[in-house]
């Protein structure tokens, strides 16, 4: 490899990225090599672009276009005295996939993760409280059952008591250490329609 600098480069960029298998590494540095010079331009563009055109939504921290504003907050016919907490952007989608909630939603951007260094200031949890005045009567907890997730349930629980707002968790259908984003609609659909208090 040392004699390759260019393509060192490019292996340690993709190293750095979250979610590829190692093994992929070498596959992908390969695609982007056998692309078309017009092909990579395309990429390129289109990442800058689309990273320029997003940003996290003030209120519910769920991305949205900069130039239309968020597709949740922004949608008079959702029902916003019903609120549902989510870790990431991937468990709301698997969310608005089951067709089934209507409500609002708020991204928490993770779990208490002390490990990792992840702690209740970094997480939307402020966003969260501000939101909660007369309007919500209802808190769904979609969080992952982990003991980070089980943990920042927990706190949030206990955040939201004073406000008065129901607090709900999702059923406890839901296989054990499977992240929502891989869960399948029906599973999830049935988990949100059997919500419990918290
Ligand atoms: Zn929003």
């Amino acid at each position: 490899m040392e004699e390759l600098p260019s393509l060192q480069r490019l292996i340690r960029q993709l190293q750095r990225l979250p979610y590829l298998a190692s093994k992929n590494v070498y596959r992908v540095a390969q695609h982007f090599l056998e692309l078309s010079e017009s092909q990579r331009e395309d990429f390129c563009r289109i990442l800058l672009d689309s990273c320029n055109g997003l940003c996290r939504c003030p209120v519910c921290w769920a991305w949205s276009e900069k130039s239309s504003g968020c597709m949740f907050c922004n949608v008079s016919r959702r029902d916003a005295s019903l609120l549902c907490v989510v870790e990431s952007w991937h468990d709301l989608q698997a969310i608005e996939q089951t067709g089934v909630f209507k409500g609002m939603y708020h991204v928490l951007g993770g779990v208490l993760s002390p490990l990792d260094g992840i702690g209740p200031d970094d997480l939307s949890i402020e966003q969260l409280k501000k939101r909660i005045d007369g309007s919500v009567k209802e808190v769904i907890l979609a969080i992952n059952q982990s003991p980070e997730g089980d943990a920042t349930s927990a706190l949030l629980a206990r955040s939201l008591k004073s406000s008065g707002v129901v607090v709900t968790c999702l059923a406890r259908g839901l296989p054990v250490g499977i992240a929502l984003e891989y869960s399948d609609r029906l599973t999830l659909n049935k988990a949100l329609l059997d919500r419990r208090i918290f």
